[in-house]
């Protein structure tokens, strides 16, 4: 008898709806202690075991797909399109967002005194955002390459604390698997890659299995943080600030239900329907962990075993956009920048309009693959337009919701593109995806 097996998307969807469901009962009836004691633990191991997972699958994966390309051009030739293509969509990102908050204005509507309330409130978050977003600026123009080179494999590979240099080093350990002279010695090193990218490949099955508890931990979890000891006043914040969320959740759905579905179209002849299908338990990850790097194992997965995108560009190209491609996060900067701009009454003219593309451009490929990483960069998009900072304030209270749903759009342009570049490279193999 054939054993009936749920779909991951819909594990994932049940953890997810149960645990939102507790966290508002939990929330209610006041069990803080119990859900940090009992609940929040699950999603902690959960996101552990992924992160445990993220550098050994970067590194096996990378240096299998680099050693099995036919030669380095093969390898420019990809970098080249997939930097191109993650700045465009950044870009349109970033230019979408505008459009949708210099249309709804949803400063305009924001309560004066609400402001002022918020801005006491929050002094203390404003400061340390500051604090951490001026050591990340205080650099020099080549200071992005300089920390692309790790100086410590181990170091860098650490708590996984800088993946680009862990790309870094497959890259050149790949590279030099291609180059050395006498194959037949490298073969088994070749082959140990191969076996290894299977092995791992099935660990991130494994943690899947628990992914239904760990979802549904992280999500109960987050409801009852995000209430607090005060669920009622919770709500009112929200609500005050629901135009704005909403701007923002317009321009992040037009990147996932109009700029990816005709890129994959247009660009790799992909039906959205079918990409929709393999990919949606990353993007459902994706939003219980608010982290395309927890995420990326299972992106990588999808994208290799669903979409059929090649292991030698979906371990090129996702990693890589799990660091550096943030498209919900420039959206979001975008929307978040205008908006606070607005309550202010200041009016951005198009040249200030302009800086905004190009520093929240910057700003997201900075950020970190982490929670909250993308309201940290946004002190510096601000900076750079003038924008008072405590403005910051303002947006604390609704900044985990759309987190998790800018992480969404993040993991879904990651895999988008690694399907463009696969296909361009014909590198697509032709799967069938789940049903
Ligand atoms: N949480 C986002 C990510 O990991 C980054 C951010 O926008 O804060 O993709």
């Amino acid at each position: 008898m054939k054993k009936i097996k749920l779909a991951l998307h819909w594990q994932i969807i049940i953890g997810l709806v149960l645990g939102l469901l507790y966290g508002l009962l939990a929330a209610n009836a006041g069990w803080l202690e119990f859900t940090s004691d009992w609940i929040a633990p699950w999603g902690k191991i959960f996101i552990n075991m992924l992160k445990m997972i993220a550098v050994p699958l970067v590194l096996i994966s990378l240096i299998n797909g680099v050693s099995g390309l036919k030669d380095i051009a093969q390898l420019s030739s990809m970098g080249g399109k997939t930097i191109g293509i993650y700045i465009v969509t950044t870009v349109i990102a970033v230019t979408i967002g505008l459009f949708a908050v210099n249309l709804i204005k949803p400063g305009k509507t924001f309560s004066e005194e609400i402001r002022a309330e918020m801005v006491v409130q929050n002094e203390a978050k404003v400061k340390s955002t500051e604090e951490r977003a001026s050591a990340q600026q205080e650099s020099g123009p080549l200071q992005f390459l300089v920390d692309m080179v790790p100086s410590n494999l181990f170091y860098s590979a650490s708590d996984n604390r800088n993946m680009l240099q862990v790309i870094f080093f497959a890259l050149m350990f790949g590279i030099a698997l291609i180059i050395v002279p006498d194959s037949a010695k490298v073969q088994p090193i070749k082959d140990f890659f191969e076996g290894a990218n299977e092995v791992i490949l099935k660990m991130v099955d494994i943690i899947m299995y628990f992914a239904p508890i760990g979802v549904f931990a992280l999500l109960g979890n987050i409801m009852v943080e995000l209430a607090g000891e005060d669920p009622g006043a919770a709500v009112e914040i929200l609500t005050g600030l629901g135009v704005y969320s909403l701007t923002v959740l317009i321009g992040l759905a037009l990147m996932v239900f109009a700029v990816y579905p005709l890129a994959l179209k247009f660009l790799a002849g992909f039906s959205y329907r079918d990409f929709f299908k393999g990919i949606a338990p990353a993007q459902l990850l994706a939003f219980s962990t608010s982290s395309s790097a927890a995420t990326l194992p299972l992106t990588m997965e999808r994208c290799e075993e669903k979409l059929g995108v090649s292991n030698k560009v979906a371990s090129f190209v996702l990693p890589l956009g799990a660091t550096i491609n943030m498209d919900g996060t420039s959206c979001y900067q975008a929307v978040a920048a205008v908006f606070i701009a607005q309550v202010y009454g200041m009016d951005l003219g198009l040249s200030e309009q302009l800086t905004i593309v190009m520093t929240a451009t910057l700003a997201s490929i900075g950020s970190a693959a982490v929670p909250g990483a993308g309201i940290i960069m946004l002190a510096i998009v601000l900076g750079a337009v003038g924008v008072p900072l405590e403005g910051i304030s303002l947006i604390f209270a609704v900044d985990r919701p759309l987190d998790m749903c800018r992480t969404v759009v993040n993991v879904t342009g990651d895999a988008t593109v690694s399907t463009i570049v696969a296909y361009t490279e014909n590198e697509l193999i032709p799967h069938p995806v789940e049903k």
